[in-house]
């Protein structure tokens, strides 16, 4: 069965729907290649009319100065309507990503819990008071939301990412204009759909489109007050130093490299279990994905052996497989979909050939797989590299596939020296039944998440960001929402008089 997306024609500018001069861009699938929509394309013209709109929205409109309860409501609902619209915009998530519909769902849940916690967050967000140098002066520090705020997305997670920075943005009373990835806008689009009608015109405006030049007008509109992007680190650097030119607040989600560190007294059927959904969860395509195994020299062999046993456990397939099982069976459930298109699975084939040139031993996988349903879409194999070291391509590089690298450490010293040994800091893990060395080495790593004992999870609660090139600033938690503000210091003189600078001449 051939599944098409019914999507808005246009893009939201000021809180209606419009067309462009831009054209138009086929949206693929990246199981069968076929066409899943057609969406329109923006112009830097487009991009101008959306920020021009999100300005006087911000300037001059209700949203920025409404209680920040009536706002907290307005974004608790939307989130209420992505749990009444979880089945939809599950299948479109899908459509665009080829990922499981089970994921899919995973994801809504995940979508609307972070709208609920921030339209509640909003209204506890509050400044404070400071200690004045006098009895007649009263100090406070308050908080002002940014203003215009261009979001920019990629395609892994694409509705997840988009709720990181739409939700505590409303919720701060900032205005946005956001851009999904041109290869999954689908999502975003039906959001959008179902939340315009509840905010003032022009206070959400989507545009969509490549990077260049969709991306780079919102990056470089002297109108935008903030630019939040989660996407590569080649991109982010772009990002920042075209938003330099204006001088504008940069959030910045980029990749990792993420240690996933295994001490030879760890559970290992657990230890192994999460090993293999940490690398290859997704195809491999999360930013925090545990791509790097580090395995204490006693266990490696053993737990090698063990992971390439059950990788045959993985089974690999169309996001809605679940679905075309018609028999009263339990459905074979597909745990990985394809990559996202033929240039990235050429791009991680590449990296997997480089790193063999190098020297790393294939233990699994390092192909696309034979099996002719799936000729047509973008898979590869889920693979494991042994015998790597810190120099090779993949073990340097975010691969952004299903590609773990096995490197073999003695000590705990090691261990640390080697998970610190990356340009990135996004997130990792330690595994270890010695509750001590758990926390001496999870504060030792230099990333922004560390899990003990345990991989991937998540709270809208908890802040999500990274160390060093993985990233600047942090979504979620309370920093999430305070990224969208600016402190302001509010003096007041109770008491006034002349300052006495000019001594006490004059007046009258
Ligand atoms: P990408 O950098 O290619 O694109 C991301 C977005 O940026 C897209 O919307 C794209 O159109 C836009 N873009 C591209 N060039 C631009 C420019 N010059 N100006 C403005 N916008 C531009 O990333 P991707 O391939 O879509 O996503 C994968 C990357 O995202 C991975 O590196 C992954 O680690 C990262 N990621 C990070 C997090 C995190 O939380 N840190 C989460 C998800 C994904």
């Amino acid at each position: 069965m051939t599944r098409t997306a019914r999507t808005p024609s246009g893009l939201l500018i000021d809180g209606r729907w419009t067309d462009t001069a831009g054209g138009t861009r086929e949206v693929r699938s990246p199981h069968d290649d076929h066409v899943v929509a057609v969406v329109a394309e923006a112009t830097a013209e487009d991009v101008r009319a959306a920020v021009a709109a999100a300005r006087r929205a911000f300037d001059s409109g209700p949203w920025p100065t409404l209680p920040a309860a009536e706002r907290g409501a307005v974004v608790s609902r939307i989130g209420e309507l992505v749990r009444e619209h979880t089945e939809e915009l599950a299948e479109l998530e899908s459509l665009d990503t080829g990922k499981p519909l089970a994921d899919s769902r995973q994801d809504m849940a995940d979508v609307a819990a972070v709208f609920g916690y921030y339209g509640g967050l909003g209204p506890a967000l509050s400044g404070r008071t400071v200690e004045p140098p006098t009895r007649d002066v009263a100090s406070e520090v308050v908080r002002e939301p940014v203003g215009v705020c261009a979001q920019i997305t990629p395609w892994n997670y694409p509705l997840l990412q988009a709720s990181w920075k739409l939700a505590p943005a409303l919720a701060a009373g900032c205005t946005v204009v956001i851009k999904p990835s041109e290869l999954t806008p689908l999502t975003t689009l039906r959001l959008a759909e179902l939340a315009a009608p509840l905010l003032p015109d022009g206070v959400l405006n989507v545009v969509l489109g490549a990077g260049d030049p969709v991306g780079r007008a919102m990056v470089t509109d002297p109108d935008v007050d903030m630019v939040s992007f989660t996407g590569g680190l080649s991109t982010g650097r772009r990002i920042m130093a075209d938003a330099a030119a204006t001088v504008k607040k940069v959030a910045l989600e980029l990749g990792g490299k993420n240690p996933n560190v295994v001490f030879a007294d760890a559970d290992f059927d657990a230890a192994v279990d999460n090993a293999l959904s940490a690398a290859f969860f997704h195809a491999g395509q999360v930013c925090s994905a545990g791509a790097r195994l580090l395995v204490q020299r006693e266990l490696h062999e053993r737990f090698v052996s063990a992971l390439v046993e059950r990788i045959g456990e993985i089974r690999l397939g169309d996001g809605f497989a679940e679905q075309n099982v018609h028999s009263g069976e339990t459905p074979e459930t597909v745990h990985i979909g394809p990559l996202i298109s033929r240039a990235h699975r050429d791009k991680v084939a590449a990296m997997v050939d480089a790193t063999v040139a190098e020297g790393a031993v294939p233990r699994a996988g390092g192909r696309a797989p034979e099996d002719p349903a799936l000729a047509n879409g973008w898979y590869y194999l889920p693979t494991v590299l042994d015998g790597c070291r810190s120099d090779m391509t993949a073990v340097r590089e975010e691969v952004f596939g299903p590609v773990m690298t096995v490197e073999v450490f003695d000590t705990e010293d090691e261990a640390v020296a080697m998970a610190n040994d990356t340009i990135y800091g996004l997130a990792g893990a330690v595994w270890t039944g010695d509750a001590g060395r758990a926390r001496r080495v999870a504060r030792r790593l230099r990333h922004g998440t560390v899990w003990i004992n345990d991989y991937h999870p998540y709270v809208p609660q908890a802040e999500w960001g990274g160390f060093k090139q993985s990233g600047v600033g942090r979504e979620l938690g309370p920093t999430g929402l305070e990224e969208y503000t600016e402190p302001k210091h509010i003096y007041h003189n109770l008491r006034p008089a002349r300052s006495g600078w000019l001594g006490t001449g004059g007046g009258n």
